[in-house]
């Protein structure tokens, strides 16, 4: 997706302590090469109105987050610190301990998975 004014816009909303708090959280979790959470099926789904899911943007719907600021390809499922298989409808996250997100979910801190 091409960076356009609208998300320039975004990103420079985003506060400093924020990028480098959730920044840090995804690079720990991706230079593992794996997810730190569990896949559990039994973990309590994420509430979209937890504080910390709402300061992420986290929903559990990414194709209802607006288009400038999330590309279009980018769900949990897809995500490096998603701990279930792709196909999984909920799984831990290492960025949510204790919770399960949903599969086509999404947070602004998505992160590349790194080929194996
Ligand atoms: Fe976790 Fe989903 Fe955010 Fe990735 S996009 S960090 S799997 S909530």
């Amino acid at each position: 997706m091409k960076e356009t004014g609208t998300t320039r816009q975004w990103m420079q909303r985003m506060t400093r302590r924020k990028f480098f708090a959730t920044a840090g959280a995804a690079a720990a979790a991706v230079t593992t090469g794996a997810p730190l959470a569990e896949a559990d099926n039994h973990l309590e789904r994420l509430d979209e109105s937890d504080p910390t899911a709402k300061a992420l943007s986290y929903v559990h719907d990414a194709r209802t987050v607006d288009a400038a600021k999330r590309f279009s390809d980018r769900f949990c499922n897809n995500c490096a610190l998603f701990a279930g298989d792709a196909d999984d409808e909920w799984a831990g996250c290492s960025i949510f301990p204790g919770k399960a997100v949903a599969n086509e979910g999404w947070c602004s801190v998505w992160a590349q998975k790194q080929d194996s």
